[in-house]
């Protein structure tokens, strides 16, 4: 039986940054996002005000930004690698995440069958951020849900990465989770645990398991 491999973007495949963070890096508007995501952490906004600020921040952001933000975040070793894996064993693996579609996307670049993040129109922005498309924890679990049909597996078969508390849902809705360089609270929900910059040590541990 196949199994859904399904990967949280920041913190998690990104070590310690997400992806606003680097793009704002690009902007030099990077203090501004980082006390954002305090406030978001803190709970005092939520994730659509959380992408209409950043969204209001990056009206100079151009594809060429976005591709130096990219190149220059610090991944985890081995994502290709991984995903590679889980190609060759006939698996599946997507990448879901509250980060900007336009960033979560290229992903599918390294391998990942699919890759969704919150919906940003696309850059240079002309268009308005509509607050609809954009996701939280549990929008994590309905596009679970949607993948798994379209991949023709189950909730069963799936495994989902994640570090924080917007895997919260997912972790709850799947029978094997990994947390990743993830807060205490976040792991004491997984079935497994990992720490480090490596995501082929990550996978070993579920690799086999069922
Ligand atoms: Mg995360």
């Amino acid at each position: 039986m196949a199994r859904l491999h399904l990967f949280d973007l920041d913190g998690t495949l990104l070590h310690g940054t997400s992806a606003p963070l680097e793009i704002s890096r690009q902007l030099g508007v990077e203090a501004e996002t980082v006390a954002l995501e305090q406030a978001i952490l803190a709970g005092t906004i939520e994730p659509p005000e959380y992408a209409t600020r950043v969204h209001a921040m990056w009206t100079r952001l151009t594809e060429e930004h976005v591709t130096a933000a990219f190149d220059g975040a610090p991944w985890l070793a081995r994502i290709r690698e991984v995903w590679a894996a889980i190609r060759s064993r006939g698996e599946y693996c997507a990448v879901v995440s509250l980060s900007p579609s336009f960033f979560v996307e290229k992903l599918t670049g390294w391998g990942a069958h699919a890759a969704h993040g919150s919906r940003f129109p696309a850059v240079p922005f002309t268009e308005p951020l509509d607050p609809t498309g954009v996701l939280n924890s549990a929008a994590k679990v309905v596009i679970a849900d949607r993948l798994c049909g379209e991949f023709g597996v189950t909730r069963a078969d799936c495994v989902a990465y994640g570090d924080s508390l917007s895997d919260k849902d997912l972790f709850g809705a799947v029978p094997m989770s990994v947390a990743v360089n993830a807060d205490a609270h976040l792991a004491g929900l997984a079935t497994h645990s990992y720490a480090g910059k490596d995501l082929w040590d990550a996978y070993e541990l579920v690799r086999h398991a069922r």
